[in-house]
């Protein structure tokens, strides 16, 4: 960009220059034919009422000063020349200022030579007599007006040149600071582009590096917690192992070592499974495959294979609604289905009830909804546990067998199928978690 200023400046500069000294020697050759068929005219009137047969010392006068004087007869015959001998002379009546002249009293004509290297102007003039009179004086043409002129063009060109180079470097090196400076200052807080034009090219780019920070910044933490995660049920496994094979273990706690082992185990297998799950919808590789879904019916066996769960916490389950068809993807959906429910019986408290709504949307698309009589989630934590390994109460989630990581889930499949989610929830009352599909 900056070697494109750059040659736009000096090239613009040095198209100016040039058109600038052609402009000028032609405005001043243009001066000065007028001047010299100004002076031509003044001699030539001057001359007008002269007898050259009297007053040869007149023509020979005028010769030394490079005037040329001749004296045309009406037939076109040359009556008299201060420079040439008329005998010698051709017929002038086809010189076009002596044709003019006889026709309308005056013309004149400038002639270049051959080797263009000077012009000759002339200047005719009828006189009372009926002859001709003709002045004219040689003088350099345009050309050699502009070869005279070349040597201190080319210099004040060079010059010139030099200087827009240098002024060209300097304003592009001005021109693009500001675009230089915030790329070296990208990660500093948002500052506002100098030129307007550049705006939103900055906004945009500011925003992107911003999101690519944010997402670095998440795949730490995320990686950060795996590990944590992950080190946990592996430790007590490691442990429980290490007591039974130093024969620390009492017979009968071996059963409860197992246990614990077994548990961890358990743990650590949903956990990588919920993992593997993110990562795989995180890649957002290979569109994946969407097809004509019931939703209620979907809904339907997820509350029938989760009730006998739901037994065992003593929460019922419940189905509401009518069939609706929404685009999806059979998988996801079940698993979306599955983690709400899960979470509404895991919540919950001894009796509580679970109740799944699906119906259509006015208006077109699907809803639907997961609401328990469970133990709530306080305001200050409603907007943090869709992130991932995000827990109101540690324990309890984990007892319960959570990962942390089924709201992650559930948030990637809603933006997937370009659904809308809400909560609702207030501790002590319950929970509602309302999907909305297009
Ligand atoms: P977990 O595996 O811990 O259940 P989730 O991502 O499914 O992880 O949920 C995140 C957190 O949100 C849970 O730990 C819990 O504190 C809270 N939560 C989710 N669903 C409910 C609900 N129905 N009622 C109350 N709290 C809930």
């Amino acid at each position: 960009m900056k070697k494109k200023i750059n040659r736009m400046l000096v090239l613009m500069a040095l198209l100016g220059i040039l058109l600038t000294a052609v402009l000028l020697t032609y405005l001043y050759y243009r001066m000065f034919e007028s001047q010299v068929f100004l002076d031509l005219e003044d001699c030539a009137a001057l001359l007008a009422e002269a007898d050259f047969a009297q007053e040869n010392a007149l023509g020979e006068n005028l010769g030394e000063r490079g005037v040329r004087v001749t004296l045309v007869e009406e037939s076109g015959l040359v009556r008299y020349d201060n420079l040439a001998d008329p005998a010698q002379m051709e017929n002038h009546l086809d010189r076009p200022e002596v044709a003019d002249a006889f026709l309308t009293g005056a013309g004149r004509c400038v002639r270049e030579s051959e080797t263009l290297s000077s012009s000759t102007f002339y200047y005719a003039l009828r006189r009372p007599d009926g002859s001709v009179l003709r002045v004219s004086k040689t003088a350099g043409s345009i050309y050699s007006v502009f070869r005279a002129a070349l040597p201190g063009i080319l210099l004040v060109l060079a010059l010139l040149l030099g200087l827009s180079f240098c002024l060209a470097r300097l304003l592009a090196a001005k021109l693009l600071r500001p675009v230089k400076r915030m790329a070296e200052n990208m990660d500093a807080q948002a500052e506002p582009a100098q030129y307007e034009e550049l705006a939103p090219f900055v906004s945009m780019i500011q925003k992107q590096h911003e999101d690519i920070l944010k997402g670095v910044r998440m795949r730490q933490e995320f990686t950060a917690n795996v590990t944590h995660e992950l080190k946990t049920p592996l430790t007590s496994i490691s442990g429980y192992a290490e007591l039974i094979e130093t024969g620390m273990a009492d017979p009968g706690d071996t059963v409860r070592f197992a246990r614990g082992i077994h548990s961890s185990a358990d743990r650590l297998l949903s956990l990588i499974n919920d993992i593997i799950r993110l990562s795989e919808l995180d890649g957002g590789e290979a569109a994946v495959p969407f097809e004509r879904l019931d939703l209620y019916e979907l809904a339907g066996s997820c509350v029938e294979t989760l009730s006998l769960n739901g037994k065992k916490h003593q929460v019922s389950l419940a189905l509401r609604g009518e069939s609706v068809l929404i685009d999806g993807n059979r998988q996801m959906i079940e698993e979306l289905l599955y983690n709400l429910c899960d979470n509404a019986i895991r919540y919950n408290n001894r009796d509580g009830r679970v109740e799944v709504y699906v119906g259509p949307q006015e208006g077109g698309g699907a809803v639907l909804s997961v609401s328990d009589t469970g133990i709530g989630i306080p305001k200050e934590h409603q907007e943090r546990i869709f992130e991932r390994f995000y827990r109101v109460d540690k324990s309890r989630s984990k007892s319960t067998g959570g990962t942390g990581l089924g709201l992650a889930i559930v948030k990637h499949i809603v933006a997937l199928h370009g659904a809308r989610m809400e909560l609702w929830s207030e501790v002590g009352r319950g929970t509602k978690i309302t999907v909305y599909f297009p």
